[in-house]
């Protein structure tokens, strides 16, 4: 699969300490987007699921792994190396909250099974392209366009309680590409 970056522990981007794992590719196009140097897939960036799994469980086996963060780019351009990818890190956490630029109902209508997996197995999905003018600096979504879509009933009361109780923060990463700011950042922040 074509991953950009997978980092630890993130905490901005839901609950907990979680594993955040940016997939690269995405040809919308959003005006303000904060990732486009996710846009383009890059040979550089293809890795195994096993050799990527295996990163994941190097943070997991010493570190708390309270969920994942699954962003981009669009993850659902990578529907089978995704699912497959979830089906063996929900045994680590099943708290697995995706960004994509679909719509639920634009996934749903796609009838993959592939997909149909993701979106059975991940705990929240957060929906809809970004639309700059629409960014209200809110928790989790990047503009009031997009929808969080609890999928798992089972984390209704935690996602209640995480939205009610934090606000919107960023996140700087030392990594060897430079620092990499992550988190829901306000109109403007590319300019
Ligand atoms: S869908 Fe997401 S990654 Fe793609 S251009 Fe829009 S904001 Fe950027």
């Amino acid at each position: 699969m074509n991953v950009a970056r997978i980092l630890y522990p993130v905490r901005v981007l839901g609950p907990g300490e979680r594993v955040g794992i940016w997939l690269s590719g995405c040809d919308r196009g959003c005006k303000g987007c904060s990732n486009p140097e996710l846009w383009q897939r890059k040979p550089e960036f293809e890795i195994s699921t096993d050799n990527l799994l295996r990163l994941i469980h190097k943070i997991s086996d010493s570190h708390p792994v309270d969920g994942f963060t699954i962003s981009g780019g669009e993850p659902f351009y990578q529907p089978q190396d995704l699912s497959e990818l979830i089906k063996e890190i929900s045994v680590i956490s099943d708290d697995i909250l995706i960004y994509s630029g679909y719509k639920l109902e634009e996934l749903k209508a796609m009838n993959d099974t592939a997909t149909d997996f993701i979106l059975n197995n991940a705990a929240v999905l957060i929906d809809g392209a970004y639309i700059e003018e629409l960014n209200d600096n809110s928790l989790l979504r990047g503009s009031s366009n997009q929808k969080i879509h609890i999928l798992n009933s089972g984390y209704s009361t935690l996602y209640q309680k995480y939205l009610s109780e934090t606000h919107n923060q960023i996140q700087n990463f030392t990594t060897a590409d430079g620092i990499v700011s992550v988190g829901i950042h306000r109109k403007g922040f590319n300019d």
